[in-house]
């Protein structure tokens, strides 16, 4: 991956954690890159070597650290697999879900979000504070399926 590429797709994630408070690190850039340009989830593992290809002394414990960050603000999700195991994939700012097809790892994102009624209504219904959700669907893509 060349640097000025990188840099260039990243622009608006600056202003992003600026706005959050949040420090605009190579660790945290580099995890969502990595993300980014998978079109398939990763794991933990997976996400180390690669990031490694262009900041070699990063340590497991950093990434770690940098995937909750960036699920924190919303930029990151973690897949659930049917194994018991998780991996991670990226989703967009406004509010994405995963489709996640079990025989490739490929992950599609879908931008409805039919829970946030559900919760706004539920919010109002117990007095509970709903903050957060998740949701995503395990599945075979078109091309598997077949
Ligand atoms: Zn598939
Ligand atoms: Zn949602």
């Amino acid at each position: 991956m060349k640097e000025k590429q990188f840099k260039h797709k990243q622009a608006w994630v600056k202003t992003f954690f600026h706005a959050r408070g949040f420090k605009c690190t190579p660790q945290r850039l580099a995890v969502l890159s990595v993300l980014k340009n998978s079109p398939k989830h990763l794991s933990i593992s997976e996400i180390h070597s690669r990031v490694r290809e262009f900041l070699p002394k990063v340590g497991l414990a950093t990434i770690y650290r940098t995937l909750e960050t960036l699920e924190e603000l919303g930029l990151v999700v973690k897949v659930h697999l049917e194994d018991g195991c998780h991996s991670y994939t990226v989703v967009s700012r406004e509010h994405g879900h995963p489709m996640v097809c079990v025989r490739c790892n490929r992950v599609f994102e879908f931008r409805e979000c039919p829970i946030d009624r559900m919760s706004k209504r539920l919010s109002r219904k117990t007095g509970f504070a709903i903050e957060t959700h998740f949701l995503q669907f395990l599945g075979k893509c078109q091309d598997c399926k077949r």
